[in-house]
C-alpha cells in the first residue's frame, strides 16, 4: 500500500491482477489524429523510457485499432495546438507477461487528465492553448471531475503562472520530471489522453501565416462561463456594480512600453471622463489584475499576451490594442478574434503606430527580443527601411521580432481619433445583459398556391405559421426569409417578409415550377433551419 500516488485507496494486488490478466483497454473519440481524445484503462508509464506503455492482455481494446497507421504521424495531439511535430502522443507495445520482468508498477488511483501544455510562460498561450481546453475537456467526461489529477508532460518547470493551473482541480498538478518520483513504471487505473480543440479560436502561423482558426466553435458564453468559474476559484467578486465606471491601462514594464504612460492616461480620463488606472504583472499578483479588469469599461493595451486578460471584462467594454510601429494590426488577431466571438459583447479598436520618430528599436538586444544585430548588413538596412513587416509565418522571424519589441510614444490625437470614431461607452457596463441567442426553430406547415392570370402572368402565393419556440419567447422582431427558384435554375431570389404569407407576382411565369424555401429570423441575425422545399407549379 505504500507505493500509492495518493490517499484514495486501491487494493494494490487486485490492480496489478487485473493489469496482469486484462491489460490496457483504450477508447478513443475523433476520426483525426488532430480531434482524438482517448480513455484509457491500465496506461502505463515507463520513467527510464520515458514512453507510455499499452501492455496487451486478455482484455485489451485499441480503438481506433490503426495498424501502423498510428505514427502516421500519431495517435493523437497531447497539446490543444493543431498538428504539432512535437506535441504528438504515442506508446510503445508489450505483452502483459513482460510484466514479470520488470519493477514492480506504482498505480496511480486518480483519474487522470494526460497532456502538453504549449508554452506555459506565456499567459495568451496558457489561457488559450491550455486553461481553456483543458477546463472544458473535463467537462466533456464525467469522471474527470474536480478530484481529477492533471498531469503535464511537455516536459517544461511549472512555469511563471502554475496557480492558474492549480484551480482546475484540487490535486497538485503533476510534471513530466516528477513523476520518475513515483518508480520506473507508473500505471494509471483510468486516464484520458489529449485535449479537447473546441474552444480554440487561434493559429499561430505554423504552416500558414497565424490568424484565425478556419471553423472557430466557440462563442463568447463558453468563455464567460469559464471565466466566471477561474474568478470564483480565486476568490474575486466582480466590482460593485454601482461603483462608478473607470478605464484600465494594462502596462508591460519590461519590454514593448508605453513611453508616454501618464499622458496617455490623462487624456483618456479627460475624453471619457473616467477615473483610469494601470495595472501591470510587475507591480501585481494575476488574481488582482482580474479583479481591476473585471469591473473595468475600457481595456488598453500594447499587443501582447496580457491582452488575454480581456476575457474577464464586462460585457460592454471596449479593448484597445496598441501596435508598435511597422505592425499591421490585421495580421495579429488573437485578441480581436476573442473580442469579436459571437455573444463575446466586447468592442474592439486596434490602434498602430504610423510616426517612426515616435518609436525606439533594439536592434542590439538579443535575438528573441527583437535585436537583429546578427543578421548581415543589407539584411538589417532592409528591415530598419521597411514599413510594414510582411506576412510571415511563426515563429524566428527577426523583421517581425524587431519591430513588435519596438516601445511607443503613443501619439495621443490620433489614438483619440480612432476611439471616437469606435467605442462607445454606456454607463455602468457592469449591468450589461446578455442579448439572446435562441434561434428559431423551423415555420411549421408551410404551403404555396398558385394561380395563371394570362398567358405570361402568374402568382405564387406562399404561407406559413410561425415556428413552435416563437410561443415561448419574448423576440424583438420576427421576420421570414422566402427563397424562390426557378427549377433547373442555378439561380434564386430571396426575400424578407414581416408576415406569415405573401402573394409574388412579378417574375413569376406561368407553367413553370418553383422550388420555395422559408425560413424565420429572429431579431436580424439569429437564422432559423429552412422547412422542407416546397415544389410549386403555376
Ligand atoms: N510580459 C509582461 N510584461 C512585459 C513583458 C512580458 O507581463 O513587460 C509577459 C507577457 O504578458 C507574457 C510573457 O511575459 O505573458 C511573455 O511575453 P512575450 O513578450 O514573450 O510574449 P507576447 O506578450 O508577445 O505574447
Amino acid at each position: 500500500q505504500s507505493q500509492e500516488v495518493s490517499q484514495v485507496r486501491i487494493d494494490y494486488h487486485a490492480a496489478l491482477l487485473a493489469l496482469q490478466q486484462h491489460g490496457t483497454h483504450m477508447v478513443c473519440s475523433g476520426k483525426m489524429h488532430t480531434d482524438r481524445v482517448c480513455r484509457f484503462d491500465y496506461l502505463c508509464y515507463c520513467t527510464e523510457a520515458e514512453e507510455f506503455v499499452f501492455f496487451h492482455g486478455n482484455s485489451s481494446v485499441m480503438l481506433p485499432n490503426l495498424g501502423p497507421r498510428r505514427f502516421q504521424p500519431a495517435l493523437l495531439d497531447l497539446s490543444s495546438v493543431e498538428d504539432h511535430n512535437t506535441q504528438y502522443f504515442n506508446f510503445l507495445e508489450l505483452p502483459a507477461a513482460a510484466l514479470k520482468f520488470m519493477a514492480k508498477p506504482v498505480f496511480v488511483p486518480d483519474v487522470t487528465l494526460i497532456m502538453n501544455r504549449f508554452n506555459p510562460d506565456n499567459l495568451m498561450h496558457i489561457f488559450h492553448d491550455d486553461l481553456l481546453p483543458i477546463f472544458y475537456t473535463m467537462q466533456q467526461f464525467s469522471d474527470l471531475d474536480d478530484e481529477a489529477r492533471l498531469v503535464f508532460m511537455e516536459g517544461w518547470g511549472e512555469g511563471a503562472h502554475f496557480d492558474l493551473y492549480r484551480l482546475l482541480s484540487s490535486k497538485q498538478p503533476l510534471l513530466k520530471e516528477q513523476l520518475r518520483n513515483f518508480g520506473k513504471l507508473m500505471c494509471f487505473t483510468k486516464s484520458y489522453v489529449g485535449l479537447s480543440k473546441m474552444t480554440t479560436w487561434y493559429q499561430y502561423g505554423f504552416v500558414q501565416p497565424q490568424g484565425p482558426k478556419a471553423n472557430i466553435l466557440v462563442s463568447g458564453n463558453e468563455i464567460r462561463q469559464f471565466a466566471k468559474t477561474m474568478m470564483e476559484r480565486m476568490n474575486i467578486t466582480r466590482g460593485d456594480p454601482t461603483d462608478d465606471d473607470y478605464i484600465v491601462v494594462f502596462s508591460r514594464s519590461i519590454n514593448r512600453l508605453i513611453l508616454n504612460e501618464a499622458e496617455l492616461i490623462l487624456a483618456l480620463a479627460q475624453e471619457f471622463r473616467m477615473r483610469t488606472v494601470t495595472v501591470s504583472l510587475e507591480d501585481q499578483s494575476f488574481a488582482n489584475v482580474v479583479q481591476v479588469i473585471s469591473g473595468a469599461s475600457m481595456l488598453v493595451s500594447m499587443h501582447g499576451a496580457q491582452l488575454i486578460a480581456s476575457l474577464f471584462l464586462p460585457r460592454g467594454a471596449a479593448v484597445v490594442e496598441l501596435f508598435p510601429y511597422a505592425v499591421n494590426p490585421d495580421h495579429y488577431t488573437p485578441y480581436k478574434t476573442l473580442a469579436s466571438l459571437p455573444g463575446m459583447d466586447l468592442q474592439y479598436t486596434a490602434w498602430r503606430n504610423t510616426i517612426m520618430e515616435n518609436s525606439v528599436n533594439y536592434p542590439e538586444r538579443p535575438w528573441d527580443q527583437g535585436g537583429i544585430s546578427h543578421l548581415n548588413k543589407e539584411e538589417q538596412d532592409r528591415i530598419l527601411a521597411s514599413r510594414e513587416v510582411p506576412r510571415h509565418l511563426c515563429c524566428r522571424n527577426p523583421e517581425w521580432l524587431f519591430r513588435i519589441y519596438q516601445d511607443t510614444i503613443v501619439d495621443i490625437p490620433s489614438l483619440m481619433a480612432s476611439l471616437r470614431g469606435t467605442v462607445h461607452l454606456k454607463p455602468n457596463v457592469k449591468r450589461a445583459k446578455a442579448a439572446s441567442t435562441v434561434h428559431p426553430g423551423r415555420v411549421r406547415e408551410p404551403k404555396c398556391q398558385t394561380s395563371v392570370q394570362a398567358a405570361t402572368e402568374a402568382k405564387l402565393t406562399v404561407s406559413w405559421q410561425i415556428p413552435w419556440n416563437l410561443k415561448y419567447l419574448k423576440v424583438r422582431e420576427v421576420k421570414y426569409e422566402v427563397w424562390i427558384q426557378e427549377q433547373g435554375e442555378n439561380t434564386y431570389m430571396p426575400y424578407i417578409l414581416p408576415h406569415q404569407n405573401y402573394t409574388f407576382s412579378e417574375n413569376i411565369k406561368p407553367f413553370t415550377t418553383y422550388l420555395v424555401w422559408v425560413r424565420c429570423i429572429f431579431n436580424k441575425n439569429l437564422l432559423g433551419p429552412f422547412a422542407d422545399v416546397l415544389l410549386c407549379k403555376t
